[in-house]
């Protein structure tokens, strides 16, 4: 069977042959590979500057945002049954017994760094044509969201930045009648987290470099937010322009854009930081003013990756009512489906929003 992996050493990206899985057994399952997305993430790991394979392997097989069929099961798999569709998760526990976080099932907030994460870190990823996954790991999907359930993964990113920042606010011991907020970045990460804004009822800005007439402009004005392009309002200006916000959600993973959007920020908002900046010259940054800022208005800024089991299934229920509500917008952010063999000279291209790369359709069962 085909699988398409990275060789740090030798610097490739390569489509190679692997065996057919083994026979199942105990709870494992078997996964028929229907679709997997391409995110930053794989960009990076295919340009060397991030993830890691397996220990004892010179390779790493992509692929961690996936939609999977159901094949067979271990006698002991539980979660899930043949035929039925499932999103796999990424992150893998690590081995500590003082890790609370991992033995808690929230390797999401693992302790020690000795997590590992299915196509970044150390174990392989979904971008073959079959995999075996334990049945733990499945997220359950219902069969009519097979054309978009591949964005289940980038979905539960923000999926778990809104549980984290709903926990957060629970600081605020009154009823909050509309939240305002605002997505930084047009991305499929950030187009995303404006639609589980819209969908959560949030009056939803994306703020973007993309002029007004952009595809992703558009996409936006489709969910029923609100576009604003930097080539028209400086983030400096956004909050006197357009006013401030409640919640902030950052995609762009730019750290001077990131840090500017505090000036956005209104009284006891929260902003969450998503995005992981490429190292790079120290911005001149007024820290007083930011430290003033965030304590006279009683603000709040956080980081989050990855997300738990919990996340996901938020992320498909989000999905369900974005398909019932807008299901053009929803289907125009896969905007481009390859084969695997392409996968090497695409990968690292960029345009488009969301690029899926296409394994097998799935069954009628
Ligand atoms: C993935 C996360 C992962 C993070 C860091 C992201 O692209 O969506 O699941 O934790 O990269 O490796």
């Amino acid at each position: 069977m085909r699988s398409v992996a990275v060789f740090p050493q030798t610097k490739q990206v390569r489509v190679i042959e692997r065996p057919y899985p083994e026979p199942v057994t105990g709870n494992q399952v078997l996964l028929r590979i229907l679709e997997v997305g391409i995110c930053g993430t794989d960009r990076e790991i295919a340009a060397f500057h991030y993830g890691s394979p397996p220990a004892g392997s010179d390779h790493l097989i992509l692929g961690h945002e996936a939609l999977a069929e159901v094949v067979e099961t271990g006698p002991e798999a539980t979660a899930v049954k043949a035929g039925e569709l499932v999103v796999p998760t990424v992150r893998r526990p690590c081995p500590h017994r003082h890790c609370a976080p991992c033995r808690a099932h929230r390797q999401d907030f693992c302790v020690t760094g000795d997590f590992a994460e299915r196509g970044i870190k150390e174990a392989h990823g979904f971008l073959q044509e079959y995999v075996v996954e334990e049945d733990e790991y499945l997220v359950h999907a219902h069969r009519q969201l097979a054309g978009v359930a591949v964005l289940t993964e980038p979905l539960s990113i923000a999926a778990k930045a809104a549980e984290q920042g709903a926990a957060i606010q629970q600081r605020l011991p009154w009823e909050r009648p509309r939240v305002r907020g605002l997505v930084l970045g047009a991305g499929p990460v950030g187009l995303l987290g404006a639609m589980s804004m819209v969908v959560h009822h949030f009056d939803t800005f994306v703020y973007s470099l993309e002029p007004a007439t952009d595809v992703r402009a558009k996409i936006v004005r489709s969910l029923g937010a609100t576009y604003v392009s930097g080539s028209e309002v400086p983030l400096g200006e956004f909050a006197k322009k357009i006013g401030a916000m409640d919640e902030i959600y950052e995609a762009v993973g730019i750290a001077s854009v990131g840090f500017d959007a505090i000036g956005a920020l209104g009284p006891n908002g929260l902003l969450v930081f998503t995005g992981v900046p490429a190292p790079g010259k120290p911005h001149p940054t007024d820290l007083g003013t930011l430290m003033r800022d965030l304590v006279l208005k009683n603000q709040l800024v956080f980081g989050t990756v990855n997300a738990s089991r919990s996340a996901y299934a938020t992320a498909l229920s989000e999905l369900e009512q974005a398909m019932f509500l807008f299901p053009e917008s929803v289907r125009s952010l896969i905007s481009h489906r390859h084969a695997i063999e392409e996968v090497p000279a695409m990968i690292t291209a960029g345009g488009g929003i969301k690029r899926v790369v296409h394994l097998a359709d799935a069954g009628r069962s």
